[in-house]
């Protein structure tokens, strides 16, 4: 026997939220795509919206942040580039904690509906960013400010403080068959 359409609203009784943390991690691919769809619909919406990048550096200029730019989008790339090309990893420890405090103050002024923190797992996971520090800024802010925070290996008090969490799962990357990032594609 064939199963017919479901003919039973499912969500009846609905509430509103004020405002939502997402939280994108995994090691596939769309956790920072998925970021700027959301930011598409703010933007379309009139919010004012904010990007803070914790590893991408000013003079990187993706394709990303100049179509942002052009939608009225306020970004701040304030990251040390890859650990890898770093001299001075004390420096880029120092170059995170900065970006978070700039972070922290955009959030707390309840000027932007939505704030999308890119890669911002990765300071917290090498200690560089106070963890309890960051979900404590995350539950107490204006009510009306929305959240996308995303990276790789986010730490379990993330998924506790997002409500909608998404794991992107590698099932094949065309890196890995010796592919190089591709602009427009990849940034
Ligand atoms: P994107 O910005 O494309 O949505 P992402 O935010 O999910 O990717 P990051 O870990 O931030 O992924 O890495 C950013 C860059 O690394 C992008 O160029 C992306 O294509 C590439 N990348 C993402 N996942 C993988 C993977 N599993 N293997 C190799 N490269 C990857
Ligand atoms: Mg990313």
């Amino acid at each position: 026997m064939t199963e017919g359409p479901p003919t039973d609203d499912p969500t009846p009784e609905l509430r509103r939220a004020p405002s939502l943390v997402l939280l994108n991690t995994g090691d596939g691919k769309g956790k920072s795509t998925a970021a700027m769809g959301v930011m598409l619909r703010s933007v379309a919406r009139g919010w004012r919206v904010a990007v803070v990048q914790f590893l991408k550096s000013g003079d990187w200029a993706t394709g990303e942040q100049k179509a942002a730019e052009r939608l009225g989008v306020d970004w701040w790339a304030l990251g040390d580039g890859f650990t890898w090309d770093s001299d001075d990893l004390d420096k880029s420890a120092e170059v995170a904690r900065e970006a978070w405090k700039k972070a922290e103050e955009i959030i707390a002024s309840g000027e932007y509906s939505l704030v999308i923190l890119d890669e911002v797992t990765y300071p917290l996971t090498w200690g560089w960013v106070d963890l309890d520090e960051v979900t404590r800024v995350i539950r107490a802010r204006p009510q009306h400010v929305n959240l996308v925070l995303t990276g790789r290996d986010a730490p379990d008090e993330l998924v506790e403080v997002a409500d909608t969490v998404t794991e992107m799962r590698n099932v094949k990357h065309a890196f890995q068959q010796g592919i190089r990032a591709k602009k427009g594609i990849d940034f």
